[in-house]
Parts: structure tokens; sequence; C-alpha cells
């Protein structure tokens, strides 16, 4: 079951050049959404890490395009999720904290969802992963935009199954694996769920006949606990976290035979990232940020800044790196426009349409928010950003919880050097903006 082919060359001679010009997009593309889960800036190849090997990852990026300011609209799980299917900051959608088994919360029906915009165009949708927007039955994919689903309905750590090396506090219920919402086992042996997950995800595009499809694959990895499977277990120098990486890049070297054998090289739009940065407090089991400061959880770039590479020949231009500021809550928008499905004129989005951007166009410029947990406490405006701390007021300031901190990304993305004092006329401008765009939201 476990293909070791070696890599084929992705593309077939001569069908995208280095440096080559970009002359036919394909139309309606089908579309292969691959998140990763809590994979940190730093830990690919083509990201710079020094030990962890993703030749998949790096040649997608070489025959593609690598993103050096792409963001999620979230430093953890479930509201990353909401923001990628919805395009909306997740304070409006009222998903802005991690979901647990049996939560009252989820997904709510009055938000449109990708797949619901992209099955009403044509599409195919199914999903394949981690869901993690709710688990009772109203919230789960198949009600809320997917033809079918093979996924476990939050995270792999949330389980009853005894996790090596790990003392739960919480009581979790055994962790179903659902097919098209039902159950069809509990405490799956997560060993093998990314090889499952990948066959899965393989045999949807080898049977999507005529229509475009959308296949959104969230792997459950590299989220702690980490399950290497048997080919990949204790191979790579970075240890179980890099052997975990390691397998989830060969899954997309499958997707990408996949797409090979199916003749879908020429029409397809493949793009990877990560819902949130890496989950420090793991310590060695976790991933790295790189050169960013801080992870999961926190608002600091390591936190919500992520790797994002995107691959569409005749769309993307090969060998391209782009340092436009680009967010998940820009993929609802692009793949509609890409897809050619309307979106609803009363439709509130906060991404916006990057399909230029894909081209090889400069980014428009903008500003990008940092929520956080229902609160408002960043801003990226060019290479600035002003960063409160929690329980700050943009509108006024609360006593005691410390000054707004300045940053100039371009010149210090490791956010070492405070520039407030320096240069308070710019940081008032920017909390102004702030407090505006918070008077702006409404929140769920
Ligand atoms: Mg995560």
């Amino acid at each position: 079951m476990l293909s070791r082919r070696g890599f084929l060359p992705i593309l077939a001679a001569g069908a995208s050049r280095a440096g080559a010009s970009v002359s036919r997009t394909p139309r309606r593309p089908n579309i292969v959404m691959l998140y990763a889960d809590d994979l940190g800036y730093g830990d690919l190849g083509c990201y710079g890490h020094p030990t962890i090997r993703t030749p998949n990852l790096d040649r997608l990026a070489a025959r593609g395009m690598r993103f050096t300011n792409w963001y999620s609209a979230a430093s953890v799980c479930t509201p990353s999720r909401a923001a990628l299917l919805t395009g909306r900051y997740p304070v409006r959608t009222g998903l802005n904290h991690v979901l647990s088994p049996g939560s009252a919360a989820g997904l709510p029906a009055s938000e449109i969802t990708l797949p619901q915009l992209l099955r009403g165009a044509g599409y195919s949708t199914s999903m394949v992963g981690k869901w993690h927007l709710g688990d009772r039955p109203q919230f789960l994919p198949c009600q809320r935009g997917f033809d079918t689903s093979f996924a476990i309905p939050y995270s792999n750590d949330m389980t009853s199954s005894p996790v090596p090396g790990v003392q739960s506090s919480v009581a979790y219920p055994p962790l179903p694996l659902l097919r098209n919402d039902k159950s069809i086992e509990t405490n799956p042996d997560q060993t093998f769920l990314t090889q499952r997950f990948t066959a899965e995800a393989v045999r949807t595009i080898r049977s999507a006949g005529r229509r475009p499809f959308f296949l959104y694959f969230a792997h459950t990895a590299p989220h702690v606990p980490l399950y290497a499977g048997p080919q990949f277990r204790g191979r790579s120098a970075r240890g179980a976290y890099g052997d975990v990486v390691e397998e989830m890049d060969w899954s997309v070297g499958e997707v990408m035979h996949a797409l090979e054998d199916a003749g879908h090289l020429h029409d397809t739009l493949v793009v990877f990232s990560s819902d949130n940065g890496p989950w420090l407090a793991q310590r060695q089991q976790g991933g790295s940020a790189g050169l960013l400061r801080s992870g999961k959880t926190s608002v600091y770039e390591g936190g919500m800044r992520e790797p994002c590479i995107a691959w569409c020949p005749g769309l993307i231009p090969s060998r391209s790196v782009n340092s436009s500021v680009c967010s998940m809550l820009d993929l609802l928008p692009t793949f509609a426009a890409l897809a050619g499905a309307a979106l609803p004129a009363s439709l509130v989005l906060d991404g916006q349409d990057i399909a230029p951007v894909l081209a090889g166009a400069a980014g428009p410029e903008r500003e990008l928010f940092y929520w956080n947990d229902a609160e408002l406490r960043g801003l990226r405006r060019g290479p600035w950003k002003l960063r409160v701390n929690p329980g700050f007021s943009p509108g006024g300031g609360t006593p005691g919880l410390g000054a707004p901190e300045l940053y100039n990304l371009d010149e210090d993305p490791s956010e070492e050097y405070d520039l407030a004092a320096d240069r308070p006329v710019l940081a008032q401008d920017l909390l102004a903006r702030m407090s505006a765009h918070a008077a702006s939201v409404t929140p769920r």
C-alpha cells in the first residue's frame, strides 16, 4: 500500500520552464488544499530547515510560488480553519478558540463555506483528515458543503487512547474516525492515519471524473502526539517530529503522482500551508518557526506567519518567491474567482482575490489584523506591525497592560527591536487604525 517510488518529475519536460512567462490560466482548475497542523515557518527544507527532508514540497515550491509573508487568521486550530473555509476573521463567525469534543459550538449554519460555493459552481467537494469545526452532527463536513469526508472530528490528542509520554488531565471520549460524517472506528491506530488519509486523497483524485473537483486535505500531522508510519519512524535526523513531517512530505508526493496519473497536472491548483505556528511548549516534539518569534497561541509572527506554497502551471510562474502580505482569508475569494463561483453581495469578507498575485503581480497595499480569542491584538501595514498585550483596548489603552510594541518586519523579522518609542506618531496612527477596525467588526 505504501508506495516508495522515486520522485518522478512533477511536470512533463517543457511544460513549465523556469522563469517562463505565464500565458494560459487553466479554466476552472481543480483545487487541492493541503493543510498541515502546527507546522512551523521554519520546518521545511525550502524554508531553511537544516535537517528535515521535504523534497516533494521543495520541488513544488521550485515549480511554483513560495510565500514569505503568508498569514493564518489565528494562532490555533479551530479559528484558523474557520477563517480558511469562510474567508472571515474568526471573531465574525464566533469560532475564536479551540473546540473540545462534545462542544455545543461549531461553524454556524449561517456561514457560507468555501465548499458550498465551489459545489454551487459545479465542483465535486471532498474533505480528508482533521475537521475541528464542531463535532455535533449539524456541524460535520457533509453538512457544511462537502460531498464526502474521511476524517477525525478534532485534534489527534483528544483521545481516550493512552498517548505515550503524555499525561492528560482531561478525560476525552474515544476518538472517532468518520466516513461521510458517520463513525466507522474509534481510536484508530494513529500510526497509519497519514497513510490512510493519503490513500483516500489519491482515490478521490483518481475517481474525480469530468467535473472539476475541490479536495481539502487537512493533515493531522505534525500535531503532537507524533505518530510516524513504520517506513518513516526513526529515519529523520530531526527525531520524531522530523519523521512525521517527512511522512507528510511523502504524502504530498503521492498526491502529485495521483494528479499526474489522472491527467490533472495542467488543470489543477495546489496550495500547501499550515493552520498555525509550532507548538513550542512540546519542546523537541514541537516544530520551529525559524527566525520568527514565538509560536502557536501567540500573535508574534511565529504564531501566525506560515509556510505557503502554491503551484499551478499556466497560472503561477515557476521558481517564484513572493513577499506580498497574503492571508488564508484570501483563499475563499481567490478560489471562488478561479472557479467562476458567484459571491453573494451581502457576504462580508476579510480576504481578497489574490489570483493576480499568484500570477506574479505585486500584492496590493493592505491592512491585516491579528485577532486572538476575540481580542484584536495587532495590525500589519506595509513593513510595520503594531502589537498590544491581552486586555489592551486599542481605543484608549488600559493601565498596567504595557505599551503597544512597534516592529519593522522587513528589517527585524524576529521582532527583537521595539520602535514604538522612536516612532510615536506612526504607533499612534496604527493604533487608531486598529481601533477603527475593531469598531467596524460585529462579533458573533
Ligand atoms: Mg493546529
